[in-house]
């Protein structure tokens, strides 16, 4: 018998190519992406904007089918959407305007996990507490600040119990206070529900407070070019000298050597890898 230390990948991303074509040409997003998430992960893409870090996270949510690799969820292949996956975009107009944040966050739990009102309305009632807005739940999205909004996008995915909650750019369109303050209130939900996170952002700053590991993209087409433990930021260490290092570091694996055909792989735990 076979005795496997650590538990199977939640999440196999294996040699992901993804393109765009329509009559004229071809547009590839990412070339043989490889990475894999395990439960509880803070798993977060960095790269350039268009490097496919989109693209990525359509495809392991079901939006767009590879041009060649694969998509393992628990062991099987991703074929399409699921209320197995929760997505939270950067736009602040994800929620349905004419339903109260309540509503939003009840109707994909009576559709998709066919819970009945009253069971519906409780778990509702359970997340958006966890994310600070009970007090909010009969308010329309219009009444609400772009911070505020997306939290019930936050909790309106968690509501459904995903595998794993998916986020593009969730905070990008905030001003940087409440940015910050957002990325702190995600790691505290974190800390109190454990969920699985496939995060994505072109900040490095907000890889490393956010992330608790972190892939390294090349600009386009995407390719993965190293990946980091960063474990031990949070939102409180963004000052420190560790902190400051790490982001030149990223820095500088991001820009300064632009080998295409030549990506640096260095994995969490071996020599080279940071911190
Ligand atoms: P990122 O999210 O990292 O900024 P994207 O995944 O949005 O990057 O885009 C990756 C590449 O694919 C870019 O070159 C972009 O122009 C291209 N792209 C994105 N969406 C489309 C589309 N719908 N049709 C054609 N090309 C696209
Ligand atoms: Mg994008």
């Amino acid at each position: 018998m076979t005795v496997h230390p650590f538990p199977a990948p939640m999440l196999q991303v294996d040699k992901l190519s993804l393109e765009y074509a329509d009559a004229h040409r071809v547009v590839r997003a990412t070339h043989r992406v490889s990475f894999d998430v395990h439960e509880a992960d803070r798993f977060v893409l960095l790269g350039p904007s268009g490097c496919g870090k989109s693209t990525l996270l359509k495809a392991v949510a079901g939006f767009i089918a590879p041009r060649e690799g694969q998509i393992r969820l628990d062991g099987q292949a991703v074929a399409g959407p699921g209320p197995d996956r929760g997505v939270v975009f950067q736009e602040f107009d994800q929620l349905a305007p004419w339903k109260t944040v309540r509503q939003n966050v009840v109707f994909g739990l009576r559709s998709a996990r066919k819970l009945g009102a009253a069971q519906a309305r409780e778990r509702a009632d359970e997340v958006l507490d966890q994310v600070g807005l009970l007090a909010f739940a009969d308010a329309y999205p219009h009444t609400l600040s772009g911070g505020m909004k997306q939290r019930v996008a936050i909790a309106r995915a968690l509501a459904m119990q995903p595998r794993i909650l998916l986020m593009d750019e969730p905070f990008a369109a905030l001003d940087a206070l409440t940015r910050q303050r957002m990325q702190a209130q995600l790691l505290a939900l974190w800390e109190q529900v454990r969920f699985t996170l496939l995060f994505v952002t072109h900040s490095i700053e907000e890889a490393l407070v956010v992330g608790s590991r972190v892939l390294l993209l090349s600009p386009h087409p995407g390719q993965v070019r190293a990946e980091l433990n960063a474990h031990a930021f949070d939102a409180d260490s963004t000052g420190s000298a560790a902190f400051q290092q790490t982001s030149q570091r990223i820095h500088q694996l991001l820009f300064e050597h632009q080998q295409v055909d030549a990506p640096i792989r260095r994995r969490a735990g071996q020599p080279g890898a940071a911190p």
